[in-house]
């Protein structure tokens, strides 16, 4: 009851603040075994573009089949892998497993061969000393072209100036690999950033997308970063396309790039090669 006395809440929330920080030291542990044993995989969900429905690439989406737990979700992992430091391995294994699985494609790929594969990175890589040579280093032992790795990160990235984001991220583009802001419109979108850091894409957040139809508010901010992106030269993906409808208002509106359930659902890598539709030419 909530109004409880402070007393009574002790009693009745310890007990389950124990368990709860037991169980995350079990989670724990076992995310440092699976990541020294390499028990993850990556799913792909691909980057349509709307107009033609032809895939222009693929967002690789980490998967932790658990013994006991089953499937879990990233958002259940990701923030203790990067509390712990564990994000910083396994950020390295998507990024040299996602370029793998580019190659293996090539040669089954009917798409486009700048087809794109897109890497999920969490500030916690971005500062860590290296990780410049680490993208390097991934790139030239897969042989992948630079201009087909897309790595998306939040707008988290911008508020820590002092751990030298922006010359990562400049280090970065100056390899030619692009820069993706990830949720797009639900972080600190101070639009001062777009203009002081290389960003190649923005991902307009889902939540947008889910109301589109149904509140006026939505319907505008997309429209207004929509024409934002056009103005300044970026590209832009609407993410979490769930309906006919949405698809629809999103192309009348001249959004280029998307991704959602009603497009594609993330997939195993292997499968790709044989949904990708041909290209016409
Ligand atoms: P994200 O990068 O924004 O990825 C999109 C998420 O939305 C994915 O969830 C995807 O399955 C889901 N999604 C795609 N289309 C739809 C749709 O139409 N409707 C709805 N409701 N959801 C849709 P997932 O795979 O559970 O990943 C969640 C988040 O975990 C990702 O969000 C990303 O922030 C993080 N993540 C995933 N893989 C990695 C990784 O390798 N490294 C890091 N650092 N983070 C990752
Ligand atoms: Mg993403
Ligand atoms: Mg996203
Ligand atoms: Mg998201």
């Amino acid at each position: 009851e909530a109004k409880n006395t402070g007393k009574g809440r002790c009693v009745v929330f310890r007990p389950a603040l124990r368990r709860a920080a037991a169980q995350r030291i079990a989670l724990e542990e076992d995310l440092r075994a699976a990541v020294e044993a390499g028990a993850f995989r990556l799913d792909f969900q691909p980057i349509v573009e709307l107009a033609t429905g032809m895939w222009v690439g693929a967002e690789a989406l980490l998967r932790w089949p658990h013994p006991t737990r089953g499937l879990v979700p990233p958002l259940d992992f990701i923030p203790l892998a990067e509390d712990s430091g564990l994000v910083v391995p396994l950020g390295e294994w998507v990024l040299r497993t996602a370029l793998q699985h580019r190659v293996a494609w090539t040669p089954r790929l009917h798409c486009r061969q700048d087809f794109c594969v897109s890497v999920n990175v969490s500030v916690r890589q971005l500062a860590e000393p290296g990780f410049v040579d680490v993208v390097t280093d991934a790139l030239a032992a897969s042989g992948v072209p630079p201009e087909v790795l897309v790595l998306e990160m939040t707008e988290s990235v911008f508020i820590d100036e002092e751990a030298g984001t922006l010359a990562v991220l400049r280090a970065l583009r100056d390899l030619g690999v692009r820069i993706a802001l990830d949720d797009f419109g639900t972080g600190y979108s101070a639009l001062s950033y777009l203009r002081r850091f290389p960003v190649d894409i923005l991902k307009l957040d889902r939540s947008f997308i889910a109301g589109l139809l149904g509140t006026a508010q939505d319907q505008a901010v997309t429209r207004a970063v929509i024409g934002l992106a056009q103005q300044l030269d970026l590209d832009l993906v609407a993410e979490g396309i769930e309906t006919y409808d949405q698809l629809e208002i999103l192309r009348q509106l001249g959004c280029r790039l998307g991704q959602g359930f009603l497009l594609q659902k993330p997939m195993p890598a292997d499968t790709l090669p044989a949904h990708c539709p041909s290209s016409a030419s």
